[in-house]
């Protein structure tokens, strides 16, 4: 059986759960949270009394010690995070780890998750993307950046709002300012916007526009360079 079970919750839209969802949060032993105040609110909501324990990353890997042997006592958990995904810019990965190194099982429920709407919505290649979760605040920061330059794909970025404008400015300076880009705001939410345009004119368009909630900035890859049918046929004819 399931050890450990990673379940989505709704990152904006409380009717974004699962039938799914329910049924395990409802079903297992104890509910881990990463925040036990978030995670009641939306399990009063739900109208599920279950147990509910706070999982926090500082001290994660003796958390994680603690619950694998708990698991091996026969208790099931389902991990939940504040919001979307457990794992995904948030904690999680390192019970994951552990409990596969303990031999035991983990099952991740599908369900909500920002990067996902926010890619599809961009209108941005999607066959092949990137996904960078947060750029580093300070140290690492432009190390990270430059190693972008060359990527070809689709890359996905979750951003702060008050962040949002340098970051635009600085991916403006490494990849051009024509490049395409999106900033999706409040997914799921009321007042969910997409806009989309050239990184310029994100830029023009937040230094008018100030920002508030949450984002997912979604960045065009570098254009591949496209040889020519002539440029083909000549490598391939030598002439
Ligand atoms: N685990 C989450 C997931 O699966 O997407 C991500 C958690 S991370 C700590 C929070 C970041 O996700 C936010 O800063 C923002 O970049 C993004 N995010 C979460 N909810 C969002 C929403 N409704 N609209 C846009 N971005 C969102």
């Amino acid at each position: 059986g399931v050890n450990l079970y990673l379940v989505p919750t709704p990152i904006g839209n409380l009717k974004d759960i699962t039938l799914r969802a329910l049924e395990v949060l409802k079903s297992v032993n104890v509910i881990l949270a990463e925040d036990t105040r978030t995670t009641g609110i939306l399990l009063k909501h739900l109208e599920i009394t279950n147990s509910l324990q706070s999982y926090h990353i500082f001290n994660e890997h003796k958390a994680a010690e603690k619950l694998v042997e708990r698991m091996k006592r026969g208790e099931v958990f389902a991990l939940v995070s504040d919001a979307g995904t457990p794992a995904i810019s948030d904690p999680g990965f390192l019970l994951v780890r552990e409990v596969i190194a303990a031999g035991l099982e983990v099952q991740t429920l599908p369900g909500p998750t920002a990067f996902v709407p926010a890619l599809v919505n961009s209108a941005l290649p999607n066959d092949r993307f990137v996904f960078e979760g947060f750029l580093p605040h300070k140290k690492g920061r432009k190390t990270r950046i430059e190693a972008l330059i060359e990527e070809s794909r689709t890359m996905v970025f979750y951003e702060s709002p008050h962040r949002l404008l340098k970051t635009l400015e600085q991916l403006a300076e490494a990849f051009g300012a024509d490049r395409q880009a999106c900033v999706s705001r409040e997914l799921t939410k009321l007042h969910e916007e997409n806009v989309r345009g050239a990184l310029s004119e994100l830029i023009e368009y937040y230094q008018s526009n100030p920002l508030k909630g949450e984002i997912v900035l979604t960045v065009a890859g570098k254009a591949e360079q496209k040889e020519s049918r002539e440029e083909k046929r000549a490598a391939k004819y030598g002439k």
